[in-house]
């Protein structure tokens, strides 16, 4: 079977590093490993127009911020097909049919979507086309047949969804689509990482993010006023690592270099975690090691940032040409879909 791998990213904000560690680095490394035979990186904007309708000025301002950083954090366009999901109109049409497979509890009974619902105040008055996003996800991942979906931990009921939609579809007219299977990251942590505010899910419409266009005056002040624990207050009281934010980012971003790079008298984390707990290890400290860590992670991206931002057209041309491959790849399978499912008339009929 061949590899085929889509992901993708609504074009509600910048990325952050949840999505770093939950998803984008995940991305690269698969495309360098190049154990693959073609990969699709979405920029979900019809998806993002099921909360965000009333401000599209939005959304379109954030296609290009998306696609800066990904090529920023090391998606190279011309291993990778970066496209925008409104270019495919191939997508809705598919949308439509598999609608037909799902029934209205079991869309509500989404666990993310639940909690999506709860947050956007959306209790009394569900948009239709928000709720019926997780069926246009199955049409995003099996338009490419896709069968490797790298992601964060809160999109595991939309793979799961997929899932039912294909077996339904193949069951019913035939095999035609192909099951998608889940990629997390291998770190715990990093499938949902918490927001700055201790918020259980760093997210773009949270506000509780740090984003990977942060500079590094605005990359320090976040982490300075970050969530640790409340009850410790005098640097020798001992520290909780329960809960605390900090201690949840160095478990995902650092490692043994740089702990000998940015603090020298410890040998690894742990050391630094016992002698929290014990007391005598203040909070600024350990949110200093953690600012330069994230720092150093940032330089990079941020560097080809500042380039892309002066080059956007040549961003929009990734884009556009990706989208028109992109479009190919999905009129096929529709194309197969229609034919399964008896409705491809002036074939079949004339
Ligand atoms: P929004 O708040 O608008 O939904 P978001 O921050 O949740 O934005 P998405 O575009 O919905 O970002 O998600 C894109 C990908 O990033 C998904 O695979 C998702 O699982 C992953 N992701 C998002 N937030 C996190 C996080 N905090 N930790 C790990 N992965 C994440
Ligand atoms: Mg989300």
């Amino acid at each position: 079977m061949k590899n085929i791998i889509l992901t993708g990213d609504r074009p509600t904000g910048r990325l952050h590093i949840g999505h770093y560690v939950g998803s984008l680095k995940n991305r690269v490394e698969i495309q360098n490993e190049g154990n693959y035979d073609k990969m699709y990186v979405m920029i979900a904007d019809a998806q993002a127009l099921g909360d965000n309708h009333d401000n599209i000025q939005k959304i379109r301002d954030n296609i290009i911020e998306v696609a800066i950083d990904y090529i920023s954090c090391g998606l190279d366009p011309n291993k990778v097909t970066i496209f925008i999901q409104s270019e495919i109109s191939e997508l809705t049409e598919l949308t439509f049919y598999y609608m037909n497979l799902v029934t209205l509890s079991r869309l509500t009974r989404n666990p993310t979507v639940k909690e999506e619902i709860k947050l956007r105040k959306f209790e009394t008055s569900l948009p239709v086309g928000f709720v019926c996003y997780p069926i246009s996800q199955a049409a995003d991942i099996t338009a490419f047949g896709a069968n490797i979906v790298p992601v964060g931990e809160d999109q595991l009921p939309m793979i799961e969804q997929t899932r039912e939609i294909v077996r339904s579809f193949n069951s019913l007219y035939g095999e035609t689509l192909v099951e998608p299977k889940e990629v997390l990251p291998k770190n715990e942590i990093c499938r949902r990482l918490p927001g700055t505010d201790g918020n259980s899910k760093m997210g773009k419409s949270l506000g509780n993010c740090i984003y990977l266009s942060d500079d590094e005056k605005t990359v320090n002040q976040k982490v300075m006023s970050m969530y640790t624990d409340p009850d410790h207050i005098k640097v020798s009281d001992p520290g909780k690592l329960e809960g605390n934010v900090v201690f949840t980012y160095l478990d995902a971003f650092s490692n043994n270099e740089f702990i000998k790079k940015y603090a020298p008298e410890y040998n690894n984390l742990q050391e630094i975690k016992d002698h929290y707990t014990r007391g005598g290890l203040g909070d600024v400290k350990v949110k200093r090691l953690l600012a330069s860590i994230l720092n150093e992670i940032l330089t990079p991206i941020r560097e080809k940032r500042a380039y892309l931002e002066q080059h956007k057209s040549e961003v929009y041309d990734i884009l556009f040409k990706g989208s028109d491959e992109a479009r190919k790849a999905a009129s096929k399978t529709l194309n197969n879909v229609k034919k399964a499912m008896g409705i491809d008339y002036r074939n079949s009929l004339a």
